[in-house]
């Protein structure tokens, strides 16, 4: 699906979004390119975007707007339950996911489970902009495991689980963590009124992967919302999908929200707020179409 021309001497990178369409951004340089046990990695500086994380060809967050990824992630699953203190991470290389999930004061524990200690090491060392000290936090943990394979040895149990996994590419490594067999072993894992959230690519170009990904959450789920964000680094709008035991993100109210922000989290936000919240679950008729089309 995907296409990485990322060399010292190369000025354009590219980066297919389908096989039949790309988009093309240019490199100032490249500050890391090689291939890991798992998947191929480069840390770019781009002209427009600043430096970021590409994986398999695919940018996965830049110093541009990973802001606006990594708060729409993590915010509306944790301002919807009412006391997260335990949350657990799958993926999230970069550690922001990590650094958002600690701006909530309830939060005792947040552990991140990433397969690729090579990408996490490459982060650390390239792109510290993302985690601001996260990894040195006491309430942090990080395990370098397959996120599948942890939680079905781990009995433990969390009020949150965030999917921040690359996309399901067949062959790639997050690929069997987008299935109901592994929802439904991330439901036994969480109490009795946890939600989980996870990215659900693009709503433009793969609005059916999109898709497929809300009905399969929703297979398991009693609960099931999805929301869009756009991100310019995607040159695209950007899909999550909750899932959730108990309580309907989509029915808070941006006051609120606002006033759980106030109660609840500790240091900037420059995204989310109440009337992001309300905004992000509307979504257009033709998506709304999709998503109930069996
Ligand atoms: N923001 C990204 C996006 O949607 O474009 C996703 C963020 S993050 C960099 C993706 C992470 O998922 C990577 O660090 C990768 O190593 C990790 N990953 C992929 N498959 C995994 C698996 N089976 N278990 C745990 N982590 C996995």
């Amino acid at each position: 699906m995907s296409l990485e021309k990322v060399s010292k001497e190369g000025t354009w990178f590219i980066e297919f979004n389908t096989p039949f369409s790309y988009h093309v951004r240019g490199i100032r340089r490249v500050l890391y390119s090689g291939v890991t046990k798992y998947q191929r990695v480069a840390i770019v500086e781009f002209e427009d975007l600043g430096k970021a994380l590409v994986l398999d060809g695919k940018i996965q967050s830049s110093l541009y707007d990973e802001f606006v990824y990594h708060e729409s992630l993590v915010h509306p699953a944790m301002i919807t339950h009412p006391n997260p203190r335990r949350v657990l991470i799958l993926g999230g290389g970069e550690g922001a996911t990590a650094r958002e999930v600690l701006k909530h004061r309830s939060v005792e524990k947040v552990i991140m489970v990433d397969i690729d200690d090579e990408v996490v090491r490459l982060v650390k060392e390239y792109l510290p902009e993302m985690s601001q000290g996260v990894f040195d936090n006491p309430r942090f943990k990080l395990i370098l495991q397959d996120g599948r394979k942890f939680l079905e040895e781990s009995g433990d149990k969390y009020d949150v689980i965030i999917l921040d996994l690359t996309d399901p590419l067949e062959g790639g490594p997050s690929y069997l963590l987008y299935t109901i067999e592994f929802y439904s072993i991330v439901r036994d894992r969480l109490s009795d009124d946890g939600i989980m959230v996870t990215q659900a690519t693009s709503t433009s170009y793969s609005l059916r992967t999109f898709a497929t990904i809300y009905r399969t959450v929703a297979s398991v789920f009693p609960i099931t919302r999805a929301y869009q964000v756009y991100m310019h680094s995607y040159d695209s709008t950007w899909g999550f999908v909750i899932g959730s035991k108990k309580y309907d993100p989509a029915i808070l109210t941006p006051d609120e929200v606002n006033n759980r922000i106030r109660e609840r989290i500790s240091g900037e936000l420059k995204f989310y707020e109440g009337d992001i919240h309300r905004a992000i679950f509307v979504l257009p008729k033709h998506i709304r179409a999709v998503l109930s089309d069996e």
